[in-house]
């Protein structure tokens, strides 16, 4: 079997006491082997990483930044065979598995600009003869820990600005898809940045205990489901580190009676089902406002969800591949029958879904709800699979309150031709990401990503500056150049600048 090692020092190392297995969701069978790493392993990438960091941030900003431009072209020189993989081990299909590395690179392409944002402030002649400037340093050693369904993106979202800032990051990529994060820190080699600046190791939750308790480790970022981002929060937190811990999400999109209701179901048809409905900022609650509007609008969805492929992750005609795996497509479809269990209406049944010659694959076909109600459970919690769930709004009011009291706000979105309707939307709803008539606003790389309540514990987004911001510490340094002559100032009093 296939062992997907960790990548410490420049390279792979041996045996591991415990693995896990990875699938091809398309046939369900396990097709590789990670190791779950120890304590142990965990300080060899320490070790690496205390030797090659100091140096590294040493190095100007502009090498630094070269060596991003390197990995950006080799990124994009490898972008097939990486998609391919990406594909093979998380189900989905190829060009959203491009896409996946693509919002990837484009925090690279962020991170090639370091030099420029990493400039401090400075203010001559803050006092008598005195000069205020700041500097951002690096961290030293960070790490991230990310979840399966972004397994490019994500990593890059985090060690590309960390690396760039001059830190070096340590990985702990989802099990369920830890190649294409191995392949990167083989690029990232390739590309010129000391081995050790980018190292991934391999685990389940021992490794990330170990991760949040390390002393040397001075920053964590994770991305995964809200309970354990919390968990890693606190624990993180407690260790003495700075944590950004983004959690999971229930993105409402908000239908106003004036929105154009065929680009609307083109929207949501990808919003909800695509990547399997596998995304965070996926939208999987529509809130049509008025009756009116909730019957047209279901009666246009219907054909076009029963007209979504389904297929294998190398069908280019397919819409959407296989869930991660059978754990994972058990879990959506008892969240079907919980739904329905609370009365809501099952409109399209996407359960017992088998594809032809692939029928030990993980699909499930896409699903419809209507009547879904605020007290249901399967409202409350986040289902991540290709469901959609109609909640009908009495009025625009009912309709921001929706989102801005659900326990999630990653993203959300507003359907409308209103301008005025969609400004108050945006400056009232409680929630991190607003589209309008965008129906996933997943910002782009110089802006900032982050959602509200319990999609994120912490207070400093994932890349743009925020990302810059959480990477480096700030250093202020009041400067005085006396010239000798005695300046009079009474040193017991705090000096007021005045
Ligand atoms: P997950 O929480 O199961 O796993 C995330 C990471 O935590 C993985 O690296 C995993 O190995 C580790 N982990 C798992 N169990 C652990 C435990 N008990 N203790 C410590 N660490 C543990 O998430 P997932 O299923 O890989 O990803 C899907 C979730 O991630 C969804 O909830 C989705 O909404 C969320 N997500 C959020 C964002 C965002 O930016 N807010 C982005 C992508 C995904």
């Amino acid at each position: 079997m296939r062992i997907i090692d960790h990548f410490i020092a420049g390279g792979h190392t041996g045996a591991a006491a415990r693995h896990s297995d990875v699938f091809d969701p398309n046939t369900g069978q396990v097709q590789a082997r990670v190791p779950l790493g120890t304590q142990a392993d965990l300080d060899a990438a320490i070790a690496r990483a205390q030797a090659a960091q100091p140096g590294w941030a040493a190095t100007n900003p502009q090498r630094r930044a070269r060596v991003m431009f390197e990995f950006k072209r080799l990124v994009e020189a490898n972008i097939d065979e990486l998609a391919q993989m990406l594909s093979s081990e998380h189900g989905k299909v190829i060009a959203d598995a491009k896409g996946d590395v693509q919002r990837g690179l484009d925090v690279i392409e962020f991170a090639c600009g370091i030099p420029h944002v990493l400039k401090g402030e400075y203010t001559q002649g803050a006092g008598p003869g005195i000069d205020v400037y700041s500097m951002r340093q690096p961290l030293g050693i960070g790490a991230g820990i990310t979840p399966f369904n972004f397994p490019a993106m994500i990593p890059m979202w985090m060690f590309g600005v960390a690396i760039a800032c001059g830190n070096a990051f340590i990985l702990k990529p989802s099990e369920r898809d830890p190649s294409v994060p191995v392949r990167l820190a083989e690029l990232m080699l390739e590309a010129g940045a000391p081995e050790g600046i980018l190292q991934v190791v391999h685990g389940d939750k021992e490794m990330v205990d170990a991760i949040l308790d390390h002393p040397a480790i001075s920053a964590v970022s994770f991305v995964g489901s809200s309970d354990i981002a919390h968990y890693v929060y606190r624990r993180g937190v407690d260790a003495g580190k700075r944590v950004q811990a983004m959690g999971g999400a229930k993105n409402h999109g908000i239908v106003m009676p004036d929105a154009d209701l065929d680009q609307v179901v083109n929207d949501l048809s990808g919003a909800a089902f695509g990547s399997a409905g596998e995304r965070c900022m996926a939208l999987p609650v529509v809130v049509p406002v008025g009756d009116k509007t909730a019957d047209a609008l279901r009666e246009k969805l219907i054909p076009a969800i029963e007209k979504l492929r389904v297929g294998v992750s190398t069908d280019a005609e397919a819409h959407y591949g296989p869930v991660v795996n059978a754990a994972h497509k058990q879990r959506v479809e008892n969240w079907i029958q919980t739904g329905v269990d609370e009365g809501a209406e099952l409109v399209v049944d996407g359960r017992g879904f088998a594809l032809q010659g692939h029928e030990q694959g993980f699909f499930i076909g896409p699903s419809l709800f209507d009547r879904v109600t605020p007290d249901m459970e399967s409202y409350k919690e986040e289902i991540f699979g290709p469901v959609l769930q109609i909640v009908r709004a009495a009025d625009f009011e009912e309709a921001v309150a929706l989102p801005s009291q659900h326990q999630y706000g990653n993203g959300v979105a507003i359907f409308t031709r209103n301008g005025h309707a969609a400004r108050e939307f945006a400056a009232r709803v409680n929630v991190g990401m607003v589209g309008i008539n965008v129906p996933i606003p997943v910002p782009v790389a110089y802006h900032t990503f982050g959602g509200w309540k319990r999609s994120a514990f912490g207070d400093t987004n994932q890349h743009g500056m925020e990302g810059v911001k959480f990477w480096t510490k700030v250093k202020t340094i009041t400067q005085r150049w006396p010239d000798g002559s005695p300046d009079g100032s009474n040193a017991f009093v705090i000096p007021t600048m005045g």
